[in-house]
């Protein structure tokens, strides 16, 4: 895979992924143009190297498991995300590990995970790095990477304290429902915490608009998914 022919032998529409080399100057950066068209980044303008790409698939949910495992294959192979960026070789052996926890149900634990990247990669992997990969692939190739925290925290009267219970860990989404069990905890604390910068702020932010219309939109996502 380090090593690429030369690319003037072959034209564009041979381009099959844009992890290969450009036809034109054997680069491999790319960037997507839409119409399942990539730029190569070395292109000037007016001579621009466009090929065609169709096998860096999205993550669309709802997805069946055979068709999400085809589809991590696909990124794998290509070595790129479905954001067409590479992938790092931790971000690859963690998605590989993902491919057999798919739905929330399967989820893996922090833990498990971590001690088995630690065997594919053959170095240390702290819980930092673990999360930071997670935010990764989520963030920079924009794959749907779901987790379930596993707690709640107690009522007021109780001591407000977090609690562990129910699964915890990461999978990968099939559903709009997977997607909701992981933003749901978040946006809510997030909205929290805007609302807490709108009081104090006199509203000169203008977020309570945004506030209402990010509560009522989530809604109509639990409702969609439903
Ligand atoms: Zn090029």
């Amino acid at each position: 895979m380090s090593t690429t022919p030369h690319g003037t032998e072959r034209g564009p529409s041979e381009l099959k992924s844009p992890a290969q080399v450009c036809p034109f100057c054997s680069g491999t950066g790319w960037k997507p143009e839409g119409n399942g068209v990539v730029r190569c980044i070395h292109g000037t303008p007016g001579t621009e190297h466009r090929a065609p790409v169709s096998t860096i698939p999205a993550h669309e949910i709802p997805i069946g498991a055979h068709e999400l495992r085809r589809r991590v294959d696909a990124w794998l192979r290509a070595g790129r995300g479905p954001g067409y960026t590479f992938l790092e070789q931790a971000e690859k052996s963690l998605l590989a590990l993902l491919q057999s926890h798919l739905g929330q149900a399967a989820a893996a634990s922090l833990d498990s995970l971590a001690r088995a990247l630690e065997a594919a990669l053959g170095r240390q992997v702290t819980d930092r790095t673990l999360k930071k990969l997670v935010h990764d692939l989520r963030v920079t190739h924009g794959i749907k990477v779901g987790s379930l925290r596993g707690w709640k925290r107690q009522p007021r009267a109780l001591g407000g304290k977090l609690t562990s219970e129910g699964p915890r860990g990461y999978f990968l989404c099939l559903t709009a429902q997977d997607v909701l069990a992981t933003v749901g905890t978040r946006l809510h604390e997030a909205l929290a915490t805007l609302e807490v910068v709108d009081s104090l702020t006199d509203g000169r932010l203008g977020l309570k608009k945004m506030l209402a219309e990010a509560r009522g939109q989530l809604k109509l996502f639990g409702r969609s998914a439903a």
